[in-house]
């Protein structure tokens, strides 16, 4: 029954950890044997209808190195490629070829360039490899800029500055949702391309640092960039009891922002270790969407669910 109401709603989502997990845990595979011990498994997407999930390759601080960013894209090819269900998504065309083959669009990120050393040469194999969408930090200050739990609070460092140039002739999508308001607006002054918060919500409603404010919720709406909620229990309720009901209130602050046609979701399964009560892993989604078709007329649910990100990809992604 709840697969019937929710059959219309495939879902796309723009940030998940399950390489770190990977990395972590050489013992472990992109597969339903290990789902006791990962969220993000091929038939959990499959039974959440998911036609992109976005993987975000992200290195510890503690073990930054050149090698674990190579050895996490060899993980990604390995373990998430090699499943004939999944499809790296690398222009506009490979979106249509997963959904036309009942595939997953599997798109590649990276969470902080800790690990590039300010080194393009290998932002440019990377991209080779099918790298599409890049935040330059993780919580903490890189050689590219400061994260959001840095005390300086600066933006971007000269360097980062040119890296972000980088991004933008290669055609990589830049995410900020880990970066500094300061780096947000430096990034924003800089860029010609509309930009993205892969997996952030709204200050206003949880005020945690990785939440954005409304002006900055406001810039990505006018830009046409993209907000993709989260559900890290922290970043939904200060406390971190929250419930669907709370990651809907996220929603619905956007939408009456304006932001109907730039929300989408971004989970962060795999990253978190506690989670918004009942919203485990990609399955437990329909979840949400019965919630959002509550509130919401179905179009609005179409697009946050998976018609925003996508038509932000077709625009965004190289068409060859
Ligand atoms: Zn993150």
């Amino acid at each position: 029954m709840r697969e019937s109401a929710t059959s219309g709603y495939p879902i796309a989502d723009f940030h998940c950890d399950v390489l770190w997990k990977l990395l972590k845990h050489e013992e472990l595979s992109f597969d339903d044997r290990s789902e006791s011990q990962i969220d993000v498994t091929p038939g959990r997407l499959h039974a959440s209808q998911a036609i992109l999930q976005t993987f975000a390759v992200f290195i510890s601080p503690r073990m930054t190195s050149q090698a674990a960013v190579w050895k996490s894209v060899d993980l990604f090819y390995e373990h998430v490629l090699s499943n004939p269900k999944m499809h790296l998504i690398r222009t506009a065309a490979d979106i249509d070829y997963a959904v036309h083959h009942g595939q997953t669009g599997a798109l590649l990120s990276l969470e902080g360039v800790d690990g590039l050393y300010g080194d393009f040469s290998m932002l440019r194999l990377l991209y080779h490899l099918g790298l599409r969408a890049v935040g330059l930090t993780w919580n903490h200050a890189n050689w590219a800029a400061d994260g959001v739990l840095e005390p300086r609070q600066g933006g971007l460092t000269a360097r980062g500055a040119q890296f972000v140039d980088e991004c933008e002739r290669l055609g990589i999508i830049l995410d900020v949702s880990h970066l500094t308001e300061q780096g947000f607006w430096e990034l924003a002054d800089r860029v010609k391309r509309p930009f993205i918060a892969s997996h952030s919500n709204a200050k206003s409603l949880c005020p945690h640092a990785r939440n954005l404010a409304d002006d900055q919720i406001k810039a990505l709406i006018a830009i046409d960039g993209r907000i993709g909620i989260t559900y890290v229990p922290y970043f939904v309720k200060e406390d971190g009891n929250a419930t669907i009901t709370d990651v809907l209130r996220h929603i619905e602050h956007v939408a009456a922002l304006g932001g109907a046609k730039q929300l989408m979701l971004g989970s962060d399964f795999d990253g978190i270790e506690q989670y918004v009560q009942s919203l485990r892993h990609p399955a437990d989604v329909p979840k949400l969407v019965e919630a959002m078709l509550r509130v919401f007329p179905e179009q609005v649910v179409t697009d946050i669910t998976s018609g925003n990100a996508i038509r932000y990809l077709k625009e965004q992604l190289p068409t060859a």
